[in-house]
């Protein structure tokens, strides 16, 4: 395990430091260094002398690097896995099974566009000139990330930044910030020279100094939409580069022909995966009136009968959320819930016995909630479903997009037309047809509206970390 800084290539303590806990116990597992403005100054000092020779490195050499990353990654990865689970809480089913394979994934799918990333050539209407593109990197990047996913989605931002030419200065969520100090072992491990990525640790103010740092050129931001527009506000005045991956309240539609006990599965997956913790979560069940009773009272059986424990348990189906705070965010909006007038039909408490010492909330689903609840528009971002029905198939585009949110949508019906028809309707950078939430990274993922600014995965992150430059030259 690493609990320092990693800036300019070497491991720096700090005077001030914070815990991390183990959500599963609640005991901290250590303390790390709370950066101070002159920390971040340094680290991007350090990116920003380190970018020329990064961005100039031939690409097949880069490329190499970056393959070398993901195998190191992929040796080490039941070490990566087992810590993410201790640091952020999610069963070893996720970590192992999805969070680390796909970071490996994603340093190995943008190890392949660093030699494929091409300019063009265009025909002008002007005599005796030679016109063409490049795309170069942008600079000094700032990563800040959420505590959702913190290896996944720093390597989302990492990956392409890299890719790219660019160098970095991550700023990981102060509740999980163990992996990504790992992973920066794992950089110097395989090569990667010194100021290329830096890590600075701590909260809020330290993500803050480096949205503010006059050297940083572009901040790529997950989290909040709160902070997201803080963040566009700040990064606006100095004109900064900015991609954001905000929150979410992702209807699910189950159309009148669904077959409902095939669908519960997909939809359990999809409101309950890492415990709700999810920006892309399956948070509003919209089921047709006739049939939103046995929906609700399935899904609450199902959801019910999910076994909790630690993540590293590896029979338990549902680990803790992250921290107290959210645990105690998620238990209000429970207490709203009922005061709103919505039936509790599972869940609703804190898991007590065995579980009583980690952050352990009871799966819960709610019946006849309404558009207009609190717990219908707000982002809970814990293991809570609301379950609306729905009276005509007409008012479904309209309701589902009937929220500030906009980043993914499900669909379920055997017409396949009818879906499409929905799918081109609903305001959501993502939408799943009868499957749960997949991801990959040729895709591209991002949200519409109060969810995002931009797009990661696939090429879109490959512009979104160069710009074009227009080269002009005279055949006269
Ligand atoms: P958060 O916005 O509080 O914090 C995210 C990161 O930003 C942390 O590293 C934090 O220290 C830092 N930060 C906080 N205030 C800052 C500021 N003013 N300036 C700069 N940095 C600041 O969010 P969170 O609690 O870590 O994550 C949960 C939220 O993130 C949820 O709302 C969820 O929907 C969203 N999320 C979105 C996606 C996506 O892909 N769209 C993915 C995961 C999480």
């Amino acid at each position: 395990m690493r609990t320092d800084m990693y800036i300019n290539g070497k491991w720096t303590g700090g005077s001030a430091t914070f815990p991390t806990h183990n959500p599963a116990t609640g005991e901290v597992i250590a303390e790390l260094p709370a950066a101070t403005p002159s920390d971040v100054d340094a680290a991007v000092g350090a990116a920003a002398d380190a970018f020329a020779e990064w961005a100039a490195m031939l690409p097949a050499q880069r490329a190499r690097l970056l393959l070398k990353v993901a195998d190191l990654l992929e040796q080490r990865a039941d070490e990566f896995a087992r810590l993410e689970t201790t640091d952020q809480g999610q069963p070893l089913a996720i970590s192992a099974g999805f969070s680390v394979p796909n970071a490996v994934e994603h340093f190995r799918y943008y190890a392949g566009w660093v030699t494929k990333i091409t300019g063009l050539t265009a025909p002008l209407s002007v005599p005796d000139v030679d016109y063409r593109t490049r795309r170069e990197p942008l600079g000094v990047c700032g990563l800040i990330t959420p505590w959702n996913f913190p290896l996944m989605i720093l390597v989302w931002k990492l990956a392409p930044a890299l890719a790219t030419g660019n160098t970095v200065v991550i700023k990981p969520a102060e509740q999980t910030p163990l992996t990504t100090l790992l992973l920066a072992e794992v950089l110097e491990q395989a090569g990667i020279p010194a100021g290329v990525v830096n890590v600075v640790t701590g909260g809020p103010e330290v993500g803050k100094a480096l949205v503010r740092h006059p050297k940083i050129a572009k901040i790529s931001f997950t989290g909040s939409t709160a902070v997201g527009r803080e963040i566009a506000a700040e990064a606006g005045r100095a004109l900064k580069k900015v991609s954001l991956e905000l929150g979410g309240k992702a209807p699910s539609i189950i159309a009148a022909d669904a077959d409902i006990d095939a669908v519960i599965e997909g939809n359990l997956m999809s409101g309950l995966l890492n415990s709700g913790q999810v920006c892309a979560a399956a948070t509003r069940f919209y089921v047709d009136r006739e049939r939103s009773d046995e929906f609700a009272e399935k899904m609450a059986g199902a959801a019910g009968s999910m076994t909790l424990g630690s993540g590293l348990d590896e029979t338990a189906q549902l680990g803790p959320v992250v921290s107290l705070e959210q645990l105690e965010q998620i238990d209000s909006y429970v207490r709203i819930g009922k005061e709103e007038g919505a039936q509790l039909l599972a869940g609703g408490s804190r898991a007590d016995g065995e579980l009583a010492g980690g952050y352990f909330y009871r799966p819960t689903v709610f019946g006849n909630v309404t558009q207009d609840m609190r717990i219908a528009r707000e982002e809970i971002f814990g293991p809570v479903l609301t379950v609306l029905p729905y009276d005509d198939p007409e008012e479904l585009a309209v309701r589902a997009n009937d929220t500030d949110y906009g980043l993914a949508a499900y669909i379920w019906s055997r017409d396949i037309g009818t879906a499409n028809r929905l799918a081109h309707q609903v305001k959501a950078g993502t939408v799943w047809i009868n499957m749960p939430p997949l991801l990959d990274a040729g895709a591209a993922w991002g949200g519409m509206k109060s969810s995002g600014l931009g797009r990661e995965m696939g090429w879109e992150a490959i512009e979104a970390f160069t710009e074009v430059k227009s080269i002009w030259t005279s055949l006269a």
